[in-house]
């Protein structure tokens, strides 16, 4: 049973240069976020960087991904706060910046049409692209316009033959998920407007190199995105970047506005950012060694810390059971230190950490502990999770922050 589609790549997908050199390579790791009921039971698969030479994107040499991720999709805009607030900003923002105060706007990864009924109440008119089923019957459900499939040519053309083409398209958290970014750009090409905007938000690989944020990289992120490789792909398809804002979702991300060539005055933001790409060094598959020699580092103090800690007799319970803890722990190969993690989320409960034999419960388990040292997993959320659990102080148990420094945590006050 063929279950994963796997391919391997030997050029950049954003400019077309040739791979030279791997950058750095994370331990072999199954697809994150397959937390199944049963153990040891996700095959793995490489995880190789590579950067490229040319234009500085930062890419999978692998692409493997489950044949059916984005059918049956479990995450739901609406149900995120944070969210629904960022989607109404997002479209404040977006008509200050483009200039037009009505039209036909398209969401690509439209999810549950946050974004697009922002839009809507505008007076704008609004089509959705959705590949997740369930999420595609909602949408009917609730009467929002959009097609069940992929952005592609054909979907393009038939959004132009029911709409005609769009003043705007918007794809929000998507792209990094895209394989065939060429084929992607020939279907907004058909579909954009002349005058039109193309935003693509996405995760901003600067802010994962300040932030250290490693454990992002798997199988899903395909790309890890530089404004450079971004124009880089725009400009192959007649396209660039006019216009730029940085904002602080997802851990750091940037907002590109895409035009036409020539249709639009290209804002100083721009230039200053690629500069400064440029000044940290993107382009060289060098820093980003150095860069993951550092993050080597700090894994190694930690695996002896815990298998210190271990053979004292300790309890050891990671908190957090996400995609990026499957690569925190393989990467730095804890499988063995962990006795089992916890996770808020009930999907993740029951359920064992993938390819591990290390179960998933629920953080109710840890009142039954005498003695446990709670190590961080998902680590970005360390104070939080630490804030939000005062029940869990000492002497009961040990919070300890693991990521991206050691550091035992004091009692919530
Ligand atoms: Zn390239």
């Amino acid at each position: 049973v063929n279950k994963y589609k796997f391919s391997e790549r030997h050029t950049c997908r954003m400019c077309g240069e040739e791979f030279t050199q791997t950058a750095f390579k994370l331990s072999d790791s199954p697809i994150a976020d397959s937390y199944h009921d049963e153990a040891n039971h996700e095959p793995k698969f490489p995880l190789e960087v590579f950067v490229c030479s040319s234009c500085g994107q930062v890419q999978l040499k692998h692409v493997v991904w489950p044949d059916e991720i984005y059918k049956e999709y479990i995450y739901w805009t609406k149900t995120s706060p944070d969210l629904q607030a960022h989607f109404k900003q997002y479209s404040n923002d977006a008509l200050v910046k483009i200039n037009k105060n009505n039209g036909l706007m398209v969401d690509v990864g439209c999810n549950d049409g946050t974004l697009l009924k922002n839009f809507a109440k505008r007076g704008w008119k609004v089509c959705g692209v959705e590949p997740a089923e369930n999420i595609s019957a909602y949408l009917t459900k609730e009467n929002i316009n959009h097609i069940n499939g992929y952005m592609d040519i054909d979907v393009a053309l038939q959004i132009v033959h029911e709409h005609g083409q769009a003043d705007l398209i918007t794809c929000n958290n998507v792209f990094a998920n895209v394989n065939d970014t060429d084929a992607f750009m020939a279907a907004i090409n058909e579909l954009l407007k002349k005058d039109g905007t193309f935003i693509i938000e996405a995760n901003y690989l600067l802010d994962m190199l300040k932030n250290q944020v490693f454990d992002y990289i798997y199988h899903e992120h395909l790309s890890y995105f530089s404004l450079s490789s971004v124009n880089a792909l725009c400009q192959r398809h007649g396209m660039e970047i006019y216009d730029l804002q940085l904002v602080n979702t997802k851990g750091g991300s940037f907002r590109s506005y895409i035009g036409f060539q020539s249709k639009h005055v290209i804002q100083p933001i721009v230039m200053q950012q690629l500069a400064k790409e440029v000044e940290i060094g993107i382009h060289s598959a060098n820093m980003f060694k150095m860069w993951m020699e550092d993050i080597d580092t700090k894994g190694r103090q930690i695996k002896s810390t815990l298998t210190q800690l271990k053979s004292d007799g300790k309890t050891i319970v990671g908190y957090g059971a996400s995609a990026t803890v499957t690569t925190l722990i393989h990467h730095f190969k804890l499988t063995e230190l962990f006795d089992y993690l916890v996770d808020d989320n009930p999907i993740k409960q029951n359920t064992f950490c993938p390819g591990t034999h290390i179960p998933v419960k629920s953080s109710s388990e840890l009142a039954k502990e005498r003695n446990c040292i709670i190590a961080v997993t998902s680590w970005r959320f360390t104070d939080l999770i630490h804030k939000n659990n005062p029940q869990l102080n000492s002497p009961s148990h040990i919070f300890l922050r693991i990521f991206p420094n050691l550091e035992e945590l004091g009692d919530v006050n």
